[in-house]
């Protein structure tokens, strides 16, 4: 187990002690606004060190008023990708239009930000990182809370006592089971799977996507860069979920191949990438969706309590809201019963209004019908036809409350 940051000794013993588990994006985002509020925080992490790269992920509205007041807008734009054009392409591979990224996933440009999720994570991270413990490599093992607190034992052996404790260990978050049970009771499966994987840039891309589609199957090359890599994304419906595959890579590439068996473009290539690639992320489309957060001591943050599917393109957006907002609600409220339940109030209707959204992304990146592509073939010629109409935000935002005590420089 690695530790980094302040060690936990008598200088701490004052403050409120919170364990975050998870490093993502909703762990390090808490714990940057929890710090400021003068809280002690310590964060866990099962992987061994902060996963940087990874797939595209997008930060607006609210999340980046978020990231403005962190002070890493800045940082964060340098490191926008800035997707020039996605392209959609019929099952033979030939265009069926060529749009602006903005007009497809409904975010505004120049305001809006797309970045890979690691990029996030690490300027996240680096604005806590010093005063903020991280215990890397290890992850809670057992959680028994009391009247007087948060008793966790580690993976590695230690043992350690908290005030609180917020799961942000993302959708399959080990911290809800061990709490309210399993998944499957708030798993509302979107009906797709999916699988991520990078492979060589041989087709020449920059800066843009290829999409290509047939009824109930999408495959994409995405090129965020110039550089010699391509996020591949085999996407495919599927009325069923698959819960027995997902502990078994062998299994999901079996299912990939079986399932694009005989597809045309360059799906063979894609298919033969994933069987060899060392970094295959699989899994199903589908968002959590809780009754509540919190259980005494402990809430869920992030994916953990309200992932929305990467279908609303606002996962890391909520990540970040839902941070700041427990975050504030804990800085107000002495009492956790009474900031847990405002956590909710105030985050709970833009939550519902984010997961809402999943229609709209659904139906225009991967229309599972022959009649439902073909609509939406219409649609995508339209917009390359039609003047371009003002940018227009396709999620909902949230007035953010003020801290107290304005962040320290
Ligand atoms: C293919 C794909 C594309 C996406 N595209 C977008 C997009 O365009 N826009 C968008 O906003 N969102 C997108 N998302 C969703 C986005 O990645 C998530 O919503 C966001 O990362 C949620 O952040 P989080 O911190 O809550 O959880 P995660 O990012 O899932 O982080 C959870 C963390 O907890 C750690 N962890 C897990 N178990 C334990 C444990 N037992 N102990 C300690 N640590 C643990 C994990 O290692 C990880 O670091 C996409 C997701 C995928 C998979």
């Amino acid at each position: 187990m690695t530790s980094t940051g302040p060690s936990m000794n008598g200088s701490t013993t004052a403050r409120r002690a919170v364990l975050i588990s998870g490093a993502s994006i909703a762990g390090p985002a808490l714990a940057y606004w929890l710090h400021r509020s003068g809280f002690a925080v310590t964060v866990v992490e099962k992987a061994g060190a902060l996963r940087d790269g990874g797939y595209p992920i997008d930060i607006r509205g609210t999340a980046t008023e978020v990231v403005r007041r962190m002070g890493i807008l800045s940082r964060l734009r340098d490191a926008h990708i800035d997707s020039r054009r996605c392209t959609f392409l019929d099952a033979d591979g030939g265009e069926i239009a060529s749009v602006s990224p903005s007009a497809v996933a409904g975010g505004v440009e120049g305001q809006d930000l797309e970045v890979r999720r690691g990029d996030l994570a690490s300027a996240l991270h680096a604005v806590v990182r010093d005063d903020v413990e991280f215990l890397f490599d290890d992850s809670i093992a057992i959680l028994d809370q009391s009247e007087r607190g948060v008793d966790i034992t580690f993976r590695s052996g230690r043992r350690r006592t908290f005030d609180l404790v917020v799961g942000a260990d993302g959708i399959h978050s080990p911290t809800r089971e061990s709490l309210f049970g399993p998944e499957e009771q708030f798993h509302r499966y979107l009906g797709h799977c999916f699988a991520i994987f990078t492979m060589p840039n041989t087709f020449g891309l920059s800066h843009e996507v290829m999409l290509w589609n047939t009824p109930g199957k999408a495959a994409a090359l995405y090129a965020v860069g110039n550089n010699h890599e391509l996020h591949a994304f085999l996407n495919f419906h599927r009325p069923k979920p698959p819960f027995g595959v997902l502990r078994d890579p062998d299994a999901q590439r079996e299912l990939v191949a079986r399932t694009f068996a005989g597809a045309g473009w360059e799906v063979p290539g894609m298919v033969k990438a994933m069987c060899d690639a060392d970094d295959l992320f699989f899994d199903m489309a589908g968002q959590i969706r809780m009754p509540r957060w919190s259980s005494g001591r402990v809430a869920l943050v992030g994916d953990a309590a309200y992932a929305p599917s990467f279908l609303t393109g606002q996962g890391s957006s909520l990540a970040l809201a839902g941070a700041y907002l427990l975050a504030h609600s804990l800085a107000t409220h002495q009492d956790h019963t009474a900031a847990f339940a405002a956590y909710e109030r105030d985050a709970r209707g833009f939550v519902a209004m984010n997961q809402a959204l999943v229609d709209n992304g659904g139906s225009t990146l991967f229309p599972t019908t022959a009649r439902a592509l073909e609509q939406r073939d219409t649609r995508l010629r339209a917009l390359v036809t039609l003047p371009s109409a003002p940018a227009r935000p396709a999620y909902t935002s949230l007035t953010l409350p003020e801290f107290a005590t304005r962040p320290m420089p």
